[in-house]
């Protein structure tokens, strides 16, 4: 069993804070009352949406209850934040001293734990996944009990590879480490797997990661879900901006949460297109190989050179994502699954690419 001590992984001035108290902190309860504790406009609001004078629920606690509902957990496991990007740079920033520090990552692999980690000045060890894109779990083992990071990045399904990554391993870490392993699941919805949210009561120094940007069709409300122990989630409610997930967002959340099945039709469509993307892409010349996908994008080595079947689809006004300097990755593009229309236009234009880079041979 691991030494799991959460209050020695908390770095001092978080343990110190005395947060900020919002005037929805210090007053929350509801009836008939009438506000003048917060300096908003009582009037009303400027432009044609007129209900949102008021600052919003700085705790979500509608969105929350609903979600801790369809996920069998409590309200008090759950943190929401402008993005699962929110949640990741808390976590830089309640466990990690800068410029002491360090986290293990496992490339290749979502770019922002780098980029948060860069920002916090806090060093990444990368203990990259095996060519055949699993956990190297003894050489994970090995740098965690060297390092004493104070988080180990994980994400399943990886982003770029696609394939979920192995339970055994996971749960190894977990149970090894003394550090907070975080699993982000942004494509978890995607995933023949289930969810490690189930984990929770078995592993206290486990952070689950999850997303409206995907699943829920919803990227452009921002909103980012981050599930663990009641003490992790208080931690992030002390470092978090006051007023951190805006009104609109936390309705149109709600409004989302009550009709799931239209999640779950949206992903049965998203899976019948990957499944018919994949089988298309695969019988190209140009492509080499679709590596296997637990996601809503589809990993492609080309058997051309990925940087300029990349530039002939921009020439015509497709974006696909070069992933062909990434380790593991070489040649590699990373194509996320469009409607039934973009996609059949994707594989005329990659059939034109092939000609005209037949030709040019
Ligand atoms: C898309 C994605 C996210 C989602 O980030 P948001 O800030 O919630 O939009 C998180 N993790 C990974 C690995 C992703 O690919």
């Amino acid at each position: 069993m691991n030494s799991f001590d959460l209050s020695a992984l908390v770095r001092d001035n978080i343990k110190q804070l005395k947060p900020y108290s919002s005037a929805r902190d210090e007053f929350s309860g509801s009836g008939d009352f009438t506000f003048f504790d917060a300096n908003e406009n009582a009037l009303g609001s400027v432009g044609s949406a007129t209900a949102y004078h008021r600052y919003p629920d700085p705790y979500q606690r509608a969105v929350k209850a609903e979600i801790a509902r369809q996920q069998g957990i409590r309200p008090e496991q759950i943190f929401l934040g402008n993005g699962s990007d929110e949640a990741i740079d808390l976590l830089f920033r309640v466990f990690c001293t800068p410029g002491k520090d360090a986290v293990i990552t496992m490339p290749p692999t979502y770019g922002m734990y780098q980029v948060s980690a860069e920002i916090n000045a806090i060093r990444v060890v990368e203990v990259p996944l095996t060519p055949a894109f699993e956990i190297d779990t003894e050489a994970v083992l090995a740098a965690a009990a060297e390092l004493c990071p104070k988080l180990i990045f994980i994400c399943s399904p990886n982003n770029p590879t696609g394939n979920c990554l192995s339970a055994k391993a996971m749960e190894a870490i977990l149970a090894a480490s003394g550090a907070i392993v975080v699993i982000d699941e942004a494509y978890i919805d995607f995933a023949p797997e289930a969810s490690v949210v189930s984990w929770l009561d078995r592993f206290p120094n486990l952070v689950v990661l999850q997303t409206f940007s995907k699943a829920w069709g919803l990227a452009a409300i921002r909103l980012g879900k981050a599930f663990a122990s009641p003490e992790i989630i208080a931690y992030l409610n002390r470092v978090k901006p006051p007023y951190n997930v805006n009104a609109p967002t936390q309705a149109i959340a709600l409004d989302a949460l009550a009709a799931v099945a239209e999640r779950d039709a949206l992903v049965r469509d998203i899976l019948a297109a990957r499944a018919q993307l994949a089988q298309q892409l695969a019988a190209l010349e140009v492509v080499d190989r679709v590596f296997p996908s637990d996601a809503n994008f589809l990993l492609v080595r080309m058997a051309a050179d990925a940087r300029t079947v990349y530039e002939l689809l921009l020439a015509d006004g497709m974006v696909v994502r070069d992933r062909s300097r990434v380790q593991w990755c070489e040649d590699c593009l990373r194509i996320t699954v469009g409607t039934p229309a973009e996609n059949t236009a994707l594989l005329e234009r990659l059939l034109r690419i092939e000609r005209l880079l037949a030709e040019k041979e």
